[in-house]
């Protein structure tokens, strides 16, 4: 007869990294399910030649033909609402598209319009965040509460140009576990921040292309990431926030190994799997109490 000897995951006498947060019961965690939908802004916000190069384009409409679609039906099998970070330009372009995300219940979230990097000192920041807001509006009727950087980058005069337009919420940071305030440079109060996995960006694992050449890893190696990093954080009682994007992970097999993700997740009946609006206002009410 044969003994398995099982290490523990976490010494016994060790208490958890960080304090629990006060997630609505019955939940212990959360996983806030983000989507970013680029388009084609991915690509031409690298460089606008790349209108002309129409296969590095095809990329961006799979997202409107193939990618979005298979993802929307993947939440509805698995009965989960998402938060859909949308550049403005992928709603005017692909009004279908934008209109079939809402029509499913899911959040639209503002993903800027061209998708430009928010550097410092750059002139088009309010541009950039007025045409997606306009955008959004004019198509879809809505006025997102969210906001997620492109390329994740953030200014301060970017926090400030949020709070005067009134976004509620950002999801770009990458410096907590848990949801927390930020403070904007004059002291006064910034937008709640859900801040990013990063492991839990699909495009570092599954997309490799013409100017974006990356390794594209296994399943079961991006399963074995992706659940330690939820069980860990169940552990630790705190939020994982994912960025997948419909050209990655709508792809044949990057959805099957979302799909064993998402199940994985759904069985854990202490995770809250929540929109960014849906985990901002728990935090705004837990801040008035
Ligand atoms: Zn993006």
């Amino acid at each position: 007869m044969t003994e398995t000897h099982r290490v523990p995951l976490r010494p016994a006498n060790l208490a958890p990294p960080a304090p629990a947060y006060p997630w609505p019961e019955p939940f212990t965690s959360a996983l806030f399910l983000a989507v970013d939908v680029d388009a084609e802004a991915a690509w031409t916000s690298k460089d606008p030649a790349h209108a002309e190069r129409l296969v590095t384009m095809s990329y961006g409409g799979f997202e409107a033909r193939v990618g979005t679609p298979k993802l929307l039906e993947l939440f509805r099998q698995l009965g989960l609402k998402a938060t859909f970070f949308t550049t403005g330009w992928a709603v005017d372009a692909h009004p279908a598209m934008a209109e079939a995300i809402l029509r499913d219940g899911h959040e639209i979230g503002h993903h800027g319009y061209h998708h430009l990097l928010p550097d410092p000192g750059v002139a088009h920041l309010e541009e950039e965040l007025d045409r997606g807001f306009e955008a959004i509006k004019r198509r879809l009727g809505i006025v997102p509460r969210g906001y997620r950087a492109p390329y994740g980058e953030f200014t301060a005069a970017l926090q400030t140009a949020l709070v005067a337009r009134g976004i509620v919420y950002t999801s770009s940071f990458r410096d907590d576990v848990r949801p927390y305030r930020h403070l904007l440079s004059d002291g006064s109060r910034g937008p709640i921040e859900l801040p990013v996995t990063p492991s839990y960006d699909d495009w570092m694992h599954g997309l490799s292309a013409r100017f974006s050449p990356r390794p594209i890893f296994p399943r079961e190696h991006v399963l074995s990431l992706w659940r330690d990093e939820l069980d860990e954080t169940r552990d630790w009682g705190a939020l994982a926030t994912t960025v997948l994007h419909p050209q990655c992970s709508g792809r044949p097999m990057r959805l099957r190994l979302l799909r064993e993700f998402l199940t994985y997740a759904r069985d854990h009946k202490d995770l809250w799997i929540a929109t960014g609006s849906e985990i901002a206002d728990h935090f705004l009410r837990h801040e008035t109490a």
